[in-house]
């Protein structure tokens, strides 16, 4: 996808969520499950939040204003984009930034009817098969890496799905699914993400920040607080199994006045250097 950017932070506004870009061209390629191209999706859409081009996008993609004159809009493309996809359709991305996008141009846009479908960043997969470091890789150089010949143009939306594909099929997609499933799995074990509580106590007296257990095997442990500012706090405990850990907590003021909590578990060095002073935000 390529989306346009307002002018200026300020001009970002308020369509239901804060819009960092307005999609303005969709492009994917459709392959099967063993690797072959069987379809492509291609269409710019017309600007509704911010018509004006940013003069970065302007450069970069080539477009012009009046490109866009008479495309059909958003909705209308999404939905068709929908069906593209289909019934079972996963989707891939190079690099972690367009799903996000498309879901927040649903939203500024009110689409409900249209259900995003499980997708990955290719770009991970590549790092995990290929360079085996989780820096991140432009698409230029992954094919470069991989051989891929440049036979289309870049910063396309089309050209890049093309471009992706054809890194795709050179792969093992099922593989990288599988093992991008257990890094998020073992993610949401070690970050757990708590909102919308009335205050600092309410937050930490949550029975997920209360009750310590190990977060591979599950069995309660005994905590010691080795930090206990007013929004912070440091827990130690150890595992027989697994262990010592460090549990993190935070609690944070929202806009809205109410506290969100948030707890990172990480293993626990025998000898570990002081904690570092956290410093607060909100009360
Ligand atoms: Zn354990």
């Amino acid at each position: 996808m390529e989306w346009n950017q307002p002018m200026t932070r300020e001009k970002r506004g308020d369509h239901g969520v804060q819009l960092i870009g307005e999609v303005f061209q969709i492009g994917a390629v459709r392959l099967r499950e063993d690797g072959s191209r069987d379809g492509a999706f291609c269409e710019n859409v017309s600007l509704r939040f911010y018509k004006k081009l940013h003069y970065h996008v302007r450069k970069i993609c080539g477009m012009k204003e009046k490109d866009l004159e008479g495309c059909r809009s958003f909705p209308e493309v999404v939905r068709d984009f929908a069906a593209f996809w289909g019934e079972d359709g996963i989707l891939f991305s190079w690099g972690p930034d367009d799903v996000p996008m498309l879901r927040d141009n649903m939203k500024a846009y009110g689409v409900t009817d249209v259900e995003i479908p499980p997708y990955y960043d290719l770009q991970r997969i590549f790092a995990n098969q290929i360079t085996h470091e989780s820096r991140q890789v432009a698409l230029e150089d992954a094919m470069a890496e991989m051989g891929v010949p440049h036979r289309f143009n870049m910063h396309n939306a089309f050209a890049d799905a093309l471009n992706t594909a054809s890194i795709a099929q050179l792969l093992d997609i099922p593989a990288g699914i599988r093992k991008l499933e257990e890094e998020q799995r073992i993610y949401r074990l070690l970050n757990i993400h708590l909102e919308d509580f009335p205050s600092v106590r309410a937050a930490l007296a949550h029975p997920k920040l209360k009750k310590i257990t190990c977060p591979f095997c599950d069995r309660e442990l005994t905590g010691r607080i080795e930090k206990a500012p007013r929004v912070t706090r440091v827990i130690k405990a150890t595992c027989p199994e697994h262990g010592p850990w460090s549990y993190r907590i935070k609690v944070s003021k929202q806009p809205t006045g109410r506290f969100n909590a948030d707890m990172k578990i990480a293993p626990a060095r025998e000898q570990e250097e002081p904690a570092e002073e956290t410093s607060h935000t909100g009360e």
